[in-house]
């Protein structure tokens, strides 16, 4: 049985069913034991700029053999000046190209500025936009520009239709920190984009192997 898959939670999932990348909540967590349905993934959170250094996130990249690097990224919400944030935003970046390893990006009122850091960047590993919640015209400038996108939890909630530009292109899906639960994502966004529940299930892994497995 092909398993879900989970882009992005800060939880253990503990269920064989399915496979996650778990989000380390700093670079000095701890992660449990390794085990087969888990990759991790270590950043510096734009609201925890200052608390962590560079430093601490390389190593716990390498002890933990991290599978992403993220979530960083842009966030107009955040405390931290925007100028820093970029800039660590593209330490990041330069740390995902020289371990081969994917972006996982955390975008918050920012999709502009982060379209222009990767057109200016010409990045050689996958950018992930994560809790992806934009409308039409927001998805489409993302997806050109190369960016996959996982759909944010609470918005496919809420959604009443998926942009047909995202369902064409395929999509990733996550639970991030919230209660959702995954299988019921699996059958809203079948739903949503008219597909049978098994075939998204498969298109969904196919995307996320080929982005965070990819050996
Ligand atoms: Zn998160």
């Amino acid at each position: 049985m092909i398993p879900f898959t989970d882009a992005h939670t800060h939880r253990d999932p503990h269920d064989p069913g399915i496979l996650a990348l778990r989000n380390l909540d700093s670079p000095q967590e701890l992660p449990a034991p390794p085990c087969p349905g888990i990759l991790l993934s270590a950043g510096i959170h734009p609201r925890d700029i200052g608390k962590y250094d560079l430093e601490t996130l390389e190593a716990c990249l390498d002890t933990h053999c991290c599978a992403a690097v993220g979530e960083c990224g842009l966030d107009r919400t955040a405390e931290a000046d925007f100028a820093c944030q970029e800039a660590c935003f593209l330490r990041h970046a330069e740390l995902a190209d020289a371990r081969s390893l994917p972006l996982v990006i955390h975008c918050v009122r920012a999709y502009p500025e982060i379209i222009r850091l990767k057109k200016r960047w010409k990045n050689t590993v996958p950018w992930i936009i994560h809790g992806f919640r934009g409308n039409a015209e927001t998805a489409r400038e993302l997806l050109k520009h190369g960016f996959a996108l996982s759909l944010s939890p609470v918005w496919l909630r809420h959604a009443e239709t998926l942009h047909p530009e995202i369902a064409e292109a395929g999509f990733l899906l996550e639970t991030d920190d919230g209660e959702e639960s995954l299988p019921e994502l699996y059958e809203r966004a079948a739903r949503l984009a008219g597909t049978a529940p098994d075939e998204l299930r498969e298109r969904i892994h196919k995307i996320f192997t080929g982005i965070f497995q990819h050996e």
